[in-house]
């Protein structure tokens, strides 16, 4: 056995306290809707002998989850922590910057993976909800979508069918999609790559290799999500290299689904790669308005169905939540529920400015992505001139109003010091700042073009042109 499986194996039955197996018990304890809206973002800070430091990013969601979830929680990392009598939160505000640098963290972290991640995606068990009928079709994903329409009614069409995208685009949702429309006349395989892993793992320990070959061999369809987990894990490809061969050759439809282009596979064999785009590949974009304004409206009606017509999300909070929450579509119905708990529990609609509370650690992502660069090329787009003259020092009125403009803007949309601002425009004083603000906001007053402008200006920054309102 090579050191590399040996090493899972280890990890894989460490009972140890390991944050990332109390993330996933208590999404299989509380349920993957509490989970995906309050519970993941915790992080784990510190652990004492009989107490632990945990932190979240907002004030609202710390009162939340201690008012409602804390008990629960208490009992579920007692589990892996007898003396446990103590759970305590910190507030540690998060940049867009953290995120990133986590997101990535988190990638390397996966490279060797020691835990198994989309455990509610239990081994083979496909979900009810996650249908071709309640997937929302937009620009995005139409491609991917149509592709796994045609693959569920004509098998081997597109063989294997390559579906590629971002965290919670919805690739696992269609993959589920798939299996739940061909279950009926074929023997569906459903599993994530980790799964796939853990099982392969677990056959070499208990001599099952035979079992687990013909298991996977006899499927009439394969679906197998986020192969990207598989990279480095060589004992592993070459096994599922010859699945996915015999299963081809058998006429078996295979279906991937990976967070990325099959050539951008690190450290996955090129035979490997090369099969996989010799099939079909298609790719799911990040959403557009339009796909999640829809999303929120299918779903806000998907909860009034399952409350009996309780839950009142205006008009007004939808676009809101459709316009702000950009990332993925995962975050989007995050943030729904996050609503629908808050009205649940209050009895009431929350209005906007409860809304931004309720949402603030989410909304504070795509606030933080206004940067100067943005502003200043939005602004100089607006004017039709060009940035060198709008960083020059000519003083000609057709560059000086833009100008002013621009460091208006960057004076209420970001948080940066007059000093700052100064800098950013080819090292003015923050003198001449302070001077732009204020005529600025002078002329707003007695101008009604300019103030549409600026207005107009402000909503193609802060929603970065695709959604102008
Ligand atoms: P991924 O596997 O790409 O990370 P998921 O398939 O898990 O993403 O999607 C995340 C969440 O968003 C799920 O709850 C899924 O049902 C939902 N979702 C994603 N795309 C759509 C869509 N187009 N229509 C409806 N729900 C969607
Ligand atoms: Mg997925």
């Amino acid at each position: 056995m090579s050191n590399n499986i040996k090493q899972n194996l280890k990890s894989i039955h460490s009972e140890s306290f390991n944050w990332t197996t109390i993330q996933k018990d208590m999404r299989n304890k509380m349920g993957s809707d509490i989970y995906e809206s309050w519970l993941r973002k915790i992080d784990f800070v510190e652990e004492m002998s009989n107490y632990i430091l945990l932190s979240v990013s907002t004030r609202f969601i710390r009162d939340w989850i201690t008012s409602r979830y804390l008990d629960q929680i208490l009992q579920i990392i007692k589990t892996y922590k007898k003396d446990l009598t103590r759970i305590e939160f910190k507030i540690i505000e998060k940049s867009s910057k953290d995120e990133a640098q986590e997101s990535i963290n988190t990638v390397e972290k996966n490279e060797n993976v020691s835990f198994i991640r989309d455990t509610y995606l239990q081994y083979n068990r496909i979900d009810q909800n996650k249908n071709f009928e309640n997937f929302v079709i937009g620009s995005s994903n139409k491609l991917a979508f149509e592709a796994s329409m045609k693959v569920s009614e004509n098998i081997s069409h597109y063989n294997p069918l390559y579906i590629y995208g971002g965290v919670g685009m919805g690739k696992t949702h269609l993959l589920n999609s798939i299996g739940l429309s061909l279950k009926e006349n074929n023997k569906v395989m459903f599993i994530s790559a980790e799964r796939f892993m853990y099982q392969f793992v677990k056959s070499i320990k208990s001599n099952d290799m035979v079992k687990f070959k013909e298991y996977f061999r006899n499927s009439d369809v394969l679906l197998i999500d986020d192969i990207q987990f598989m990279n480095g894990k060589e004992a592993m490809q070459e096994e599922f290299f010859h699945t996915f061969n015999a299963l081809l050759d058998k006429g078996s439809q295979v279906i991937i689904s990976a967070d990325r282009a099959p050539n951008k596979l690190s450290r996955i064999q090129e035979r490997i790669k090369s099969r996989f785009s010799g099939g079909l590949v298609v790719d799911i974009q990040s959403p557009d308005y339009e796909l999640r304004y829809q999303i929120v409206k299918k779903k806000t009606e998907e909860l009034n169905i399952f409350y009996s017509n309780q839950i009142n999300i205006t008009e007004e909070i939808q676009k809101f939540v459709s316009l702000e929450i950009k990332t993925s579509v995962r975050e989007l119905v995050g943030a729904l529920n996050r609503i629908v708990s808050f009205s649940r529990i209050y009895n009431k609609t929350p209005n906007i400015s409860e809304t931004k509370v309720i949402l603030k650690d989410l909304l504070n992502l795509s606030e933080n992505k206004v940067t100067i660069d943005l502003i200043q090329s939005i602004v100089c787009k607006f004017f039709k001139i060009s940035k060198n003259e709008m960083l020059s020092s000519r003083r000609s009125r057709y560059l000086v109003r833009p100008r002013q403009t621009a460091i208006y803007l960057t004076k209420i949309l970001t948080s940066k010091s007059l000093p700052e601002i100064g800098r950013e425009f080819s090292n003015r004083d923050h003198t001449t700042v302070i001077h732009s603000v204020k005529t600025i906001e002078k002329l707003k007053k007695v101008d009604i073009e300019l103030s549409n402008n600026i207005d107009n200006l402000k909503n193609k920054i802060l929603y970065n042109k695709e959604n102008e309102i």
